[in-house]
């Protein structure tokens, strides 16, 4: 355990996700009325999406986990697509550059970024940190996938229907800084600094990563990003999406992240909820909200 680490939330405003393809990838209402849902209704049928950024402070450095959405996206979405399935609200002051500024950070003052995957709602403000001295890092397979599949020359805000095998949510705008040498590639699980981990957690999209941190009063959290895409999603058996690229890969991976959860008893914080998943004497988790801050 290392005594000087911290972790603080970022809260960047909230998408209009519809529940049942974020839950449960159908339609039919009842198909998801067991699963438990905190979030705030925005309209009929969608609920309040949180989109989530981290900062983790180490002795070694200052570690930004993801960049939120793109502060200009709701301009920059030429095709109608994204409004419509996910439209982002990010609130009073909620834009991830606010939130920086709000912790009285700029991008110049990380040492390094981490990228779960490179989603737009997850990698929307990258331009701005690779013009900085951060270190980037991300899964070798997430840029490899991005680079081939989406490649040079399709047109930025390239949008069809969600798909499992037609990835959505990609725009180059984010990613294109990285090509051909701004990013440092891993491969899978690395300890980056004591106690501070990459999880390589394949199947949401192509290199998904999650980052587990070993806090020295909460003990072992994982930031599973999308992999674990809200609450519901964490249960005997997992509940995929049809949000998730590969779902055998998907489903390999939530294995991992079970066996982590298991073996360091970690707390579990989806990519979009305002619920953790906390491991209970009990009962098998029960979940907490979540909060601005842990150590
Ligand atoms: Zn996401």
């Amino acid at each position: 355990m290392v005594s000087n680490i911290s972790l603080q939330v970022l809260e960047c405003g909230v998408t209009a996700m519809d529940f049942e393809m974020v839950a449960v990838g159908h339609p039919d209402k009842n198909a998801s009325k067991h699963l438990s849902c905190g979030h705030p209704r925005l309209r009929e049928g969608q609920i309040a999406h949180p989109v989530y950024a981290y900062i983790i402070e180490h002795s070694g450095g200052r570690i930004l986990v993801d960049t939120g959405f793109s502060d200009t996206a709701k301009r920059d979405w030429k095709n109608n697509y994204y409004t419509d399935a996910m439209d982002y609200e990010p609130g009073d002051n909620g834009l991830f550059s606010q939130r920086l500024e709000q912790h009285g950070l700029k991008p110049k003052d990380f040492d390094d970024v981490i990228i779960t995957h490179l989603h737009t709602d997850h990698a929307g403000n990258l331009p701005k940190f690779a013009t900085t001295d951060a270190r980037i890092l991300l899964h070798e397979e997430e840029l490899r996938g991005v680079v081939n599949v989406k490649g040079g020359m399709l047109r930025e805000d390239l949008t069809t229907l969600w798909g499992v095998t037609s990835p959505q949510g990609f725009t180059r705008k984010d990613w294109a800084c990285l090509i051909p040498d701004r990013a440092t590639t891993l491969y899978g699980d690395m300890e980056i600094y004591r106690g501070i981990w990459t999880v390589s957690l394949p199947g949401h999209t192509w290199g998904s990563l999650g980052v587990a941190i070993n806090l020295p009063h909460t003990g072992w959290v994982l930031l599973a990003s999308d992999h674990i895409y809200v609450a519901a999603t964490w249960g005997e058996p997992f509940v995929g999406n049809i949000l998730n690229q590969d779902p055998s890969a998907w489903a390999q991976s939530a294995m991992k992240c079970r066996r982590l959860q298991e073996k360091y008893n970690m707390l579990i914080f989806p990519g979009h909820d305002n619920k953790i998943i906390v491991p209970d004497k009990d009962e098998p988790f029960k979940l907490e909200d979540i909060r601005a801050s842990y150590d």
